[in-house]
């Protein structure tokens, strides 16, 4: 079981982003947006997207990372290929994840949205210890936030459609959604 305290994961490796702002009191926490990200492209493991969330990418060391100059984006949470999650924004705060978007026809999600990072790219399957921890995670939240009810939980892509595709066709959602509903009933009973 995973576990929050003071806006952070207790089991999370805690990596405070300057890139974050707070919330306003009207901001209810009622979306969970799911993306995925890979530094460089494609390639797993390393220190770069912990460099680029915390604004320490060296953009010379990748001829693909000259578009990440000065670019200033966050997401809260970070689960890597082995299903270890690493924090970078409180939960009670915002982080930049989302961009430009909109949700049920309201805007800014980022305002009222919580965001995690699946490390991964849309064409190669997840990890099932990235499953396990997404879906720990999401329960933990949704305790948490209980506006963040199931119909409320989307990738990027559906947010952002003309922009973004993560988590791109990899991601199994009707998986993902059965297990977060037996683990729900589970925990229930
Ligand atoms: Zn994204």
């Amino acid at each position: 079981m995973l576990s929050i305290s003071s806006g952070w994961l207790v089991q999370a490796l805690n990596l405070p982003s300057p890139f974050f702002s707070p919330r306003e009191l009207a901001d209810e926490i009622s979306l969970l947006v799911i993306h995925n990200i890979s530094l460089p492209a494609g390639q797993f493991d390393g220190n770069c997207i912990n460099d680029l969330f915390l604004g320490q990418l060296d953009c010379n060391a990748h001829a693909s990372f000259k578009d990440l100059k000065g670019v200033e984006v966050s997401a809260h949470c970070l689960i890597r290929r082995d299903g270890s999650i690493n924090q970078y924004v409180s939960f009670t705060d915002k982080a930049w994840h989302a961009g430009v978007s909109s949700f049920k026809q309201r805007e800014r999600c980022n305002d009222y949205s919580i965001g995690i990072e699946l490390e991964g790219t849309d064409d190669i399957p997840y990890t099932r210890k990235q499953y396990q921890q997404l879906i720990a995670l999401t329960l933990c939240l949704q305790d948490q936030f209980p506006a963040i009810i199931m119909d409320n939980i989307v990738g990027h892509c559906d947010i952002a459609p003309e922009r973004k595709t993560d988590p791109g066709p990899a991601f199994e959602w009707q998986y993902f959604r059965q297990c977060l509903t037996e683990q729900a009933t589970r925990n229930k009973t």
